[in-house]
């Protein structure tokens, strides 16, 4: 017994060690200045960061972890009954205000129309949650809809993966250093999570990252044209952004946040969204807590609208799962997986996931 702990206390020393020469790690406030913290915050945050490391090294060794850089959901557990509850538009204010704006926040047209059609939003270390990113020096794109009838909402269109070496960092699961209640590329359990997945590949080789890219592309200009807003995460093959920074951004620059994947099975089984997991524990925390109604919401919409445009659906269309973009999110979030390694990504299978997708979209915002 002795022995053991002699054995648990120097492994312990060794985490904390490591954990005061390396600081970056996310449960730090790592994105923030660091100038005026104390000798003692830094060194409770590296006590903090021990513990947490520790506990995952132990977890693991007791947990068969699936290959780590599998962001997918390939066995998903057990996919609940779709909710009763009907789409209700969110009762937010119409337009979103992006800190990263210019100046001059007059209503009306004539002030609008002389806002750039684009524009490049930079990170900011100041918004909520941003210390919890790991990989937040890439930029994303605003574009403002030319069309004559404008909606005067944005929504955020996330090509998922498609940052180099994302799966070498790693960020908190939830904020409040909890561990994931269900399994998907991460198992149940984990209290950390790759910062962005590379992704899957599609049968015939293809890297997730540009599929989900080329459906991303074509949504933005059909959303253009319905007159929204849409605010770019990725438009190439690297964007240094993982998915709490991406997350971070359209929490502050868009009025939702569509993410886009496709599942890592191979029998092309269909569309669906990720869930909210009705796990209590998980339910109460913030900011799942406050809007995990809207996510559902966003979710149901999204789900209709494919229906509606012919695209084929998996089972009930929802799984839940604990994922770090929904466990971050301030405004109405969801993963949206919109088939798997063997579906078609061709521009006409692609064309009506993205007529799909412009539906729920209307819907959602009636
Ligand atoms: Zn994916």
């Amino acid at each position: 017994m002795k022995r053991f702990l002699s054995v648990f206390l120097a492994i312990l020393l060794l985490f904390t060690t490591v954990s005061i020469l390396t600081p970056g790690v996310s449960a730090t406030a790592a994105a923030g200045d660091s100038s005026n913290t104390t000798v003692f915050d830094r060194v409770t945050q590296s006590l903090r960061t021990a513990f947490l490391r520790f506990f995952e090294w132990l977890r693991s060794l007791f947990s068969r972890k699936t290959a780590p850089e599998e962001i997918e959901i390939d066995t998903p557990p057990e996919t609940s009954a779709a909710p009763t509850t009907t789409t209700a538009p969110p009762e937010s204010d119409p337009s979103v205000i992006c800190d990263s704006r210019p100046s001059d926040p007059t209503e009306g047209t004539s002030a609008e129309t002389t806002l750039p059609a684009t524009e490049t939003l930079a990170f900011r270390a100041d918004w909520e949650y941003a210390s919890f990113s790991a990989i937040h020096t890439g930029s994303v794109t605003l574009y403002r809809s030319q069309a004559a009838q404008r909606k005067g909402r944005t929504v955020c269109v996330n090509a998922g993966h498609g940052t180099k070496d994302g799966d070498t960092q790693f960020t908190l699961c939830h904020p409040d250093g909890s561990p994931k209640v269900t399994g998907g590329s991460t198992a149940a359990g984990a209290i950390q999570a790759t910062a962005v997945g590379g992704g899957t590949t599609m049968l015939d080789g293809t890297p997730e990252a540009q599929v989900t890219l080329s459906l991303a592309l074509l949504v933005k200009e059909k959303l253009l044209a319905a007159g929204y807003d849409v605010l770019m995460i990725r438009e190439s093959d690297d964007v240094q952004l993982d998915n709490i920074a991406r997350t971070v951004f359209a929490n502050n620059c868009a009025d939702c946040h569509i993410a886009l994947h496709y599942d890592s099975s191979t029998n092309d089984k269909g569309l669906f969204y990720c869930g909210v997991p009705d796990v209590e524990s998980y339910r109460n925390m913030e900011p799942v807590k406050s809007h995990f109604e809207a996510h559902t919401a966003l979710g149901e919409a999204l789900l209709q609208g494919a229906r509606d445009a012919g695209v084929k659906i998996y089972r009930t269309g929802r799984t839940d799962i604990d994922l770090t973009q929904t466990s971050y999110s301030t405004v109405p979030s969801v993963d949206l997986e919109v088939g798997d390694r063997g579906s078609d990504y061709g521009a006409a299978a692609q064309g009506k996931i993205a007529d799909g997708i412009v539906r729920g979209v209307n819907a959602f915002f009636g």
